[in-house]
């Protein structure tokens, strides 16, 4: 048999283009379409408005990738939702579930595992296995909101993996997962982090996405955040907000700096003081991560008052500043962590 085709990564222009030699007019693209994006189904036996032949016929030339739950954890504190999914190939991956006021935000991973080697990361610590593809980046956020039974409104791109690195599927599912035909999320409720690609950055500003870009600075100066992000031995910190002014003026949107606070590392009023005067006048927005402690590091948080301090002085030098809630305190929501510790405990039974 020939390689099935991933059908659920495809846009709608695309399906119908794909179907035409099966002899089926373009209105069962649509059909099929709104069964694999707006009802969530994973098999083709679900088509019910589909003939069993043409069911069969789909079954033989196409797959759905689906993501299937294997552990979830629901905070007794805040409601947060973390799943441990498995995919086809029995790699596993996290999403997360954060309630807020506005609704369901969902934290979606673009890669198994990542290679970018952030100190202070869990997701990192085994390498990259494989980029997702569309479709199992698309299959995380139905799979969840089949499970909820509710719709998912925002949507951050802050699971595992570097998203910059895994560029036209991470694409190809924002365009998919925003678009009319499929769960028409907001593209204005979608933020992209990533721990500075340049030159994909570059690349994103020619397309002037609608979504938010989040960069992970974590640090004011070189010699810092090379210690902590070996990324920025790569491309540096003025190279990489040169690339963040550009992306701001080529878009006029807001990018938005996450910084994770680690006592003693990053959290001093001399580096929000030096980060202040490198954001100066930029179209920005910083937003404080008091850190999460992974056992596989040593990295402290920094305390309530010290995040009180560098916001302060931050938000004195006019840079607006805003301090991460920390959801899921219970379940492991952070990081790569629920999947390591399932790795280990599969290991070491
Ligand atoms: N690779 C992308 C997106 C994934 S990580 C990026 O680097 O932006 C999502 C965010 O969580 C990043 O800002 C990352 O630096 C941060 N992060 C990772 N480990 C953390 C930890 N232990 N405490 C706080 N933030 C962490």
């Amino acid at each position: 048999m020939t390689e099935r085709k991933d059908i659920r990564g495809m846009t709608l222009e695309e399906l119908k283009e794909d179907i035409g030699p099966m002899g089926l007019p373009s209105f069962r693209a649509g059909q099929i379409y709104s069964w694999l994006h707006q009802k969530y189904v994973s098999e083709f036996s679900e088509m019910t408005n589909l003939s069993k032949d043409l069911r069969a016929a789909l079954e033989e030339r196409y797959v759905i990738y689906d993501t299937v739950i294997v552990d979830k954890r629901v905070s007794a504190v805040d409601g947060t939702v973390k799943y441990l999914y498995e995919l086809s190939d029995g790699h596993l991956v996290e999403t997360v579930l954060m309630k807020y006021k506005y609704g369901w935000s969902i934290c979606v991973s673009s890669q198994i595992g990542c290679d970018m080697g952030c100190r202070f990361c869990a997701s990192t610590l085994d390498g990259c296995a494989r980029d997702l593809r569309a479709s199992e980046m698309l299959a995380q956020v139905y799979t969840a909101m089949k499970d909820i039974g509710e719709r998912v409104s925002h949507l951050v791109l802050m699971g595992m993996g570097e998203p910059l690195l895994n560029y036209d599927e991470v694409l190809r599912f924002l365009d998919i997962l925003t678009g009319e035909d499929g769960t028409d999320l907001s593209a204005r409720h979608v933020s992209l982090s990533t721990c500075g690609i340049v030159p994909r950055i570059y690349d994103l500003m020619e397309l002037r996405p609608q979504f938010t870009l989040s960069v992970s600075l974590h640090a004011p100066n070189d010699e810092i955040r090379s210690q902590i992000m070996p990324v920025n031995r790569r491309w540096g910190v003025e190279e990489l907000l040169q690339a963040c002014r550009d992306y701001i003026a080529a878009t006029n949107r807001r990018i938005s700096f996450e910084y994770a606070m680690m006592s003693g590392i990053n959290d001093s009023d001399a580096c929000a003081e030096e980060l202040a005067s490198r954001l100066k006048g930029m179209l920005c927005h910083v937003n404080l991560i008091p850190a999460n402690e992974v056992r596989e590091n040593d990295y402290v948080r920094s305390s309530a008052e010290r995040l009180k301090a560098f916001s302060d002085i931050l938000e004195k030098n006019g840079i607006t500043t805003t301090v991460r809630r920390t959801l899921g305190p219970d379940i492991e929501a952070s990081c790569g962590q629920l999947r390591r510790n399932h790795t280990k405990e599969a290991t070491e039974r």
